[in-house]
């Protein structure tokens, strides 16, 4: 691949293709599958994500918004969309671009069976989310009689699938917990569905939920880091492959004598001649503050360059000290080696925020 000249995020659609087939490996077959691409597919490119995924082996994709998913309809998409969090001032946009909404409380419920009856719509699908535990989004065991006095007269809407959210996945300290979450998801559907008209898909497993879950895999899982490389353990990360590679290069070099500051506030000051290599990424791409002051760092020709003094809008400062490179050398911030997990865990968060706080000011290559 060529070297970067610029700040990119380059796409490796060959590695998605394999986290997906490693992920599928571990469910029964005929149990489907759901790629979550909210929030940019997680800071990559949402659009020619989906499209090659329209033409690999997933079942349907999930979104937070109707924004996100009508951007999707615009790229080709036609698989069936979920939209995670649909607000109501944006049910006809949904209804428009065949947007498939979660519906999560009696109050939303309500309003969108009003505007599928009004609409003269003929069993659109829905999804009812249950709160098992997470305590975010989604009806209560409890609101099962109103749920179907709402849903026996209409057959304006069908209930395609029942589903709910584990809080703690990835966290095998919270086992029973999560196996509480898994008990009360089965009471709360085989109540559920002995009253309903159809025949509901039931899904309960992120990427954690799939790996550490495989009792709650019902008939479909929904995957969102996974498919972008990341395993939310030791483990697991070995089997798969981060899709993206946050690349950037060395516009400037500086040497400064000791007694020198660098950057805003004078945050560095240098101890002892230091050579400072100036990278056009900052804060307003997504490596935000925290990361400034020596906690992250850039890859340089194989070898660790701190990131020296305060993050900048649109550039930072790294110590190039003992590194041998020169202007315009490519910079890794992140990829394969150093993940996102790394470099997230030196300003203490985690790869989902790093990759979803990507800027959209930086080009996204796709290799093919
Ligand atoms: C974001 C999201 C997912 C994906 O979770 P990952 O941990 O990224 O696999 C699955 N289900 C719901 C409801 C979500 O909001």
């Amino acid at each position: 691949m060529p070297k970067a000249q610029e700040t990119i995020l380059e796409i490796d659609l060959k590695a998605l293709q394999h986290n997906i087939n490693y992920l599928k490996s571990k469910l029964k077959p005929g149990t489907k599958f759901l790629a979550v691409v909210k929030a940019f597919a997680y800071g990559n490119k949402p659009e020619a994500i989906a499209s090659f995924l329209e033409h690999l082996n997933v079942d349907y994709f999930a979104v937070a918004y109707t924004s996100e998913g009508i951007a999707l309809r615009q790229a080709g998409v036609t698989k069936p969309i979920l939209v995670l969090h649909p607000q109501t001032v944006s049910f006809s946009d949904l209804i428009e671009h065949k947007l498939e909404p979660n519906l999560y409380s009696l109050k939303i419920l309500s309003e969108f069976i009003a505007l599928a009856e009004n609409r003269q719509l003929n069993k659109y699908p829905i999804h009812l989310k249950f709160n098992t535990g997470l305590n975010r989004l989604g009806f209560s065991k409890n609101d099962i009689p109103n749920i179907l006095t709402l849903l026996s007269p209409t057959q304006n809407v069908t209930v395609a699938s029942v589903f709910s959210h584990l809080a703690a996945s990835e966290d095998l300290n919270e086992r029973e917990f999560s196996e509480q979450q898994i008990g009360l998801f089965k009471t709360i559907t085989s109540d559920l569905l002995k009253s309903l008209k159809s025949t509901p898909l039931l899904h309960m497993c992120n990427t954690s939920g799939i790996l550490n879950y495989p009792e709650a895999h019902f008939d479909m899982v929904r995957s969102g880091i996974g498919m972008y490389g990341y395993g939310n353990s030791e483990k697991e990360n070995k089997s798969l492959i981060p899709i993206g590679t946050l690349k950037t290069v060395i516009s400037q070099i500086h040497h400064i004598p000791k007694n020198e500051s660098v950057g805003y506030n004078r945050a560095f000051k240098s101890n002892t001649a230091t050579t400072i290599a100036t990278l056009p990424i900052g804060h307003a791409d997504g490596i935000g503050r925290q990361y400034g002051n020596g906690k992250g760092f850039a890859t340089i020709n194989g070898q660790r360059a701190p990131i020296v003094g305060n993050v900048c809008m649109d550039m930072i400062m790294v110590d190039i000290t003992n590194i041998p490179c020169q202007e315009g050398d490519e910079v890794i911030l992140f990829g394969k080696n150093p993940t996102a997990e790394t470099f997230a865990a030196t300003a203490n968060t985690i790869s989902y925020e790093l990759l979803t706080g990507l800027s959209q000011r930086i080009k996204r290559v796709i290799l093919k």
